[in-house]
């Protein structure tokens, strides 16, 4: 029995989210990658090592990344599988449960280990714990957390390719239209290798420019707490949390963060944490391997003197 992975058809251009889910999803035996989309993906994706089949589904709602006709054209390709497998993205997310729910099934979410073909580690309490966990289920509904996994090169394979056909019908959604993010010259946050992140201590948005400035000094993304989004300061895709991205740079500069168990969730794969923070108690200073304590408006711009 071979594993079926749902490719990331949306977002994520280079496809890093899906070969991460390759690389984990080997070591439950042979797998096979439905892509929805243009046949050139697909065709691309067969170039990926590590996979027996490449499966192309051309249907327009499931190229589209709708949850409800996707998980009815991998509830219809289940029999042949013991694992169905996604990436832990936001479509992943969306659409795992929906096909556990067809499938009867306990899904998985989010597996950062995999023991053997039923035994699955998993974050828990906000990422402070780890679970293992070992389901007796007959068929298997995980998502694979990317950042828990070296994704497979994207060249190295010769799969072969197969085209599939979606159930009749769409589901209760219908895909109007999509507006990607505002482009930025800035890296993207889930891959960056750098991070700036700005909290409610920034204050207002008259100090976003000065951690921008840092951000881009160091060739970094910007990131953001909860706060710092609803208080306007700055654009929701750029929280790193609990309920936003988790993000694994190589550096993480927290200014103006206190360091809340939620925000701390999203960034605990960073290898190197800096906080500035005016509060020597704050919390973020224990997960920080270099404090500044002072005032953001005085040590960014003084940082970025120091660094540029
Ligand atoms: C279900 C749930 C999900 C959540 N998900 C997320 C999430 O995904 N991401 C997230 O971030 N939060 C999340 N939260 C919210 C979280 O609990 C915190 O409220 C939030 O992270 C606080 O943001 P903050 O650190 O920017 O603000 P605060 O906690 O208000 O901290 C501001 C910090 O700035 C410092 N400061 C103030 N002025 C300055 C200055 N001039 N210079 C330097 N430092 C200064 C202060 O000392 C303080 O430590 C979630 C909460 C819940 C309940």
């Amino acid at each position: 029995m071979t594993v079926l992975l749902l490719a990331e058809t949306r977002n994520t251009l280079d496809g890093r989210a899906t070969r991460a889910a390759v690389a984990a999803a080997q070591a439950l035996g042979p797998v096979d990658l439905l892509v929805c989309g243009t046949a050139e993906t697909a065709s691309a994706a067969t170039a990926w090592p590590g996979l027996a089949t490449v499966l192309h589904c051309a249907d327009p709602a499931c190229a589209q990344g709708l949850a409800e006709p996707l998980a009815a054209l991998l509830a219809a390709l289940a029999q042949s599988y013991i694992h169905l497998v996604a990436p832990a993205t936001a479509q992943g997310a969306s659409v795992m449960p929906r096909l556990a729910a067809l499938l009867n099934l306990q899904p998985i979410p989010n597996v950062v280990g995999i023991l053997d073909a039923q035994t699955f580690t998993r974050p828990t309490y906000a990422g402070n714990a780890l679970v293992t966990l070992r389901s007796d289920q007959a068929r298997q509904a995980l998502t694979i957390n990317p950042l828990a996994f070296e994704p497979v090169p994207p060249q190295g394979g010769a799969a072969a390719l197969r085209a599939v056909v979606a159930p009749p019908g769409t589901g209760p959604s219908a895909w109007l239209s999509f507006t990607p993010p505002a482009a930025s010259a800035r890296p993207d946050l889930a891959t960056a290798r750098v991070v700036v992140a700005g909290g409610r201590g920034l204050g207002g948005t008259e100090a976003v420019p000065a951690l921008e400035a840092l951000a881009d000094c160091l060739g970094a993304a910007v990131g953001a707490s909860l706060a710092a989004v609803e208080a306007g300061y700055l654009p929701s895709e750029l929280q790193v949390g609990q309920s936003g991205l988790a993000v694994a740079p190589e550096l993480y500069i927290a200014a103006g963060i206190s360091g809340a168990i939620q925000h701390l969730a999203g960034m605990q794969g960073a290898k190197v944490v800096v906080a500035i923070n005016l509060d020597p108690d704050a919390p973020i200073h224990a997960a920080a391997d270099y404090s500044l304590v002072g005032d953001l408006t005085e040590l960014l711009p003084a940082l970025t003197a120091a660094l540029g």
